[in-house]
């Protein structure tokens, strides 16, 4: 069955080239050069019929350099050519990655069509890369309808022959292939000789119609609790109505060192209607409330359960949530399981 992908071009190692300041990205049209295949749309046409839509978000960049306008950008994108192809591909640099996916998961409600980010840890012009697999493997999972898969209509990333959901996934390696790892649920998908799809794990879209929200507040900050923290300036910004909310990371499962200054500072918080997404530094498993005596500070109306959600889904979760929705409705909304996020 014919299929239509189409592939936005964002920057990332996937297509940098060693430049005199260090590796910077390239063009797309020199990249394609090292895709004939897919620029002369011929490979895929042995197996099926797919036909590739490709755009770049000028400038291309490292996506350290990414930001929220950015994620609206290639929300944009995807909503401008929605309806006429069946899935999309992202090339990104994969440090940012898995914050962008978690942002774009948000931002797509009632999405029905897979939304794969991908990226590579060497360029495409090394003879080692792992651009095309990565690539092709992305290609499988948009172009789902040519080669009979299952649909993923997910914000999902496939990377080193998995694929994760967008916002289960944390950049794990600099350098190893596995790039990155979903530490609190399955993969979605395995891409073996065989595919196999998790059905059984694929989040289903409550409405068909696509709709976007794209706001995000900048009013937050992301709060690692060390021995010795000392909650000063955190308190200072709190008091002066600077911070809408705070992901504070707390050690295992919530707990915070039990001096007064918490207390004060979750006090301030429900004054001021600053909102504390708790969430644990540990990369796997979930917050417990109330296990442990040095979690109970927490138990506040200004405090909400992270449970097992990731740090770069807490954060963008945090910021979308801020920036879409009125006071009233910004607990309740953190505290649902919107798009997969938390078990
Ligand atoms: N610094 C690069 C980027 O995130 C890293 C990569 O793509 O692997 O754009």
């Amino acid at each position: 069955m014919q299929s239509n992908v189409y592939i936005l071009y964002t920057g990332g190692t996937f297509g940098m080239k060693s430049t005199t300041s260090g590796l910077q990205p390239s063009t797309w049209e020199e990249i394609i050069t090292y895709l004939p295949a897919i620029k002369n749309q011929t490979y895929f046409h042995y197996f099926a019929e797919i036909d590739f839509t490709f755009d770049t978000l000028e400038p291309v960049v490292d996506s350290s350099d990414i930001t929220p306008a950015t994620w609206e950008r290639i929300a944009r994108r995807i909503e401008k050519n929605y309806s006429t192809h069946d899935g999309f591909i992202i090339l990104h640099g994969t440090d940012t990655l898995a914050y962008t996916s978690s942002a774009l998961s948000f931002m797509l409600q009632n999405l029905s069509k897979p939304v794969v980010l991908t990226g590579a840890q060497l360029p495409i012009f090394h003879p080692r890369t792992d651009g095309i697999i990565n690539l092709s493997n992305a290609i499988y999972i948009a172009g789902y309808k040519s080669f009979g898969i299952n649909c993923i209509p997910e914000v999902c990333i496939c990377f080193n022959d998995d694929v994760l959901r967008g916002n289960r996934a944390v950049k794990t390696s600099t350098n190893d292939f596995e790039g990155f790892s979903s530490p609190n649920f399955d993969n979605l998908a395995h891409l073996e000789q065989n595919i196999t799809v998790s059905t059984h794990l694929i989040y289903k879209p409550n409405d068909k119609d696509l709709r976007l929200l794209t706001r995000f507040s900048e009013r937050v900050v992301n709060v690692t609790v060390f021995p010795g923290y000392n909650a000063t300036v955190l308190l200072e910004l709190v008091q002066k109505n600077k911070l809408d909310g705070i992901v504070l990371r707390t050690f295992g499962a919530g707990n915070l060192p039990q001096d007064a200054q918490w207390q004060t500072l979750i006090n301030a918080c429900e004054k001021h209607k600053t909102i504390i997404l708790a969430t644990t530094q540990c990369p796997n498993g979930q917050i417990e409330l109330g296990q442990y005596a040095s979690s109970n500070v927490l138990k506040s109306t200004s405090v909400v359960d992270g449970k097992d959600i990731t740090p770069e889904a807490a954060l963008t979760k945090l910021m979308w949530v801020i920036g879409n929705f009125e006071e009233s409705d910004r607990r309740r909304m953190l505290s649902k399981n919107l798009r997969g996020e938390i078990s």
